[in-house]
């Protein structure tokens, strides 16, 4: 999970909400035949690069292709406690996700639950292992994650991601239920269900990919090859696993 950078507001969901108070979702969703609603979709993919805010795998722009994308709420809309603010219409509780391994191609391939990640695993622990529905302070919140900052070290022989520690320590981020930026990031890990064996396996081939890179350099002796990519991959923010990237580039 990395920092996603966009607008503080969106002016058509607001003035949706302020001219129909007690819409319900799936009135926004039937809105003007789905086209507000597609609209905010597209906008929530376009800020982040059209990468899942979650896991960072690639969603595709194609629109034939729309129902790979989701609008997940961070603060769980079916939440019924008294609020202050409407989770349901708030475009800051808004992230566009993918559908979390839940799709045919990979429950074809994959072994669900245990493949289950993003939205589609968070909202599983909500229902079977009692979460609570607002998750500012269990999880990381990607617009609020600092500038140029990565929290997460990628681990070569397994895929996986973890907590690095010692950025984390220089970190005090807010809210946070645990006692360290440390313990979030971890809990946001196992929350998202990131290390599963489908990610896992998505993020290795990042690796295997530095490593042809790295083979062709050797093969031609052009050490600007290498730059090329790795440049590439510390600011373009639209490459998939884009966090495994950075890790990568900095060992
Ligand atoms: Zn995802």
């Amino acid at each position: 999970m990395k920092r996603i950078n966009r607008p503080e507001a969106h002016q058509k969901l607001a003035s949706f909400k302020a001219k129909n108070k007690n819409a319900k979702w799936n009135d926004f969703r039937n809105y003007a035949s789905g086209k507000l609603y597609e609209q905010v979709r597209k906008d929530l993919f376009i800020a982040q690069g059209w990468l899942c805010a979650y896991c960072e795998t690639k969603i595709p722009s194609d629109d034939c292709k729309k129902h790979h994308r989701r609008i997940e709420h961070f603060h769980s809309k079916g939440d019924q406690c008294n609020l202050d603010y409407d989770i349901t219409f708030d475009w800051k509780n808004l992230l566009g996700v993918c559908r979390g391994g839940s799709d045919k191609s990979n429950t074809e391939q994959y072994e669900v639950p245990a493949n289950l990640t993003c939205d589609a695993h968070k909202e599983r622990m909500e229902s079977t292992g009692g979460y609570s529905k607002n998750w500012h302070g269990s999880l990381l919140f990607p617009t609020q994650i600092p500038e140029n900052v990565s929290f997460f070290t990628f681990e070569k022989n397994t895929g996986k991601l973890a907590a690095n520690i010692e950025v984390c320590s220089r970190f005090n981020l807010q809210p946070n239920n645990f006692d360290t930026t440390a313990e979030l990031v971890n809990n946001t890990i196992l929350s998202l269900n990131l290390n599963c064996r489908r990610l896992n396996e998505a993020r290795r081939e990042i690796l295997f990919e530095r490593e042809r890179i790295i083979k062709k350099v050797r093969e031609t002796g052009n050490k600007g090859y290498l730059n090329f990519f790795y440049n590439k991959w510390l600011t373009d923010n639209s490459l998939p696993f884009s966090t495994t990237r950075k890790c990568l580039v900095r060992l």
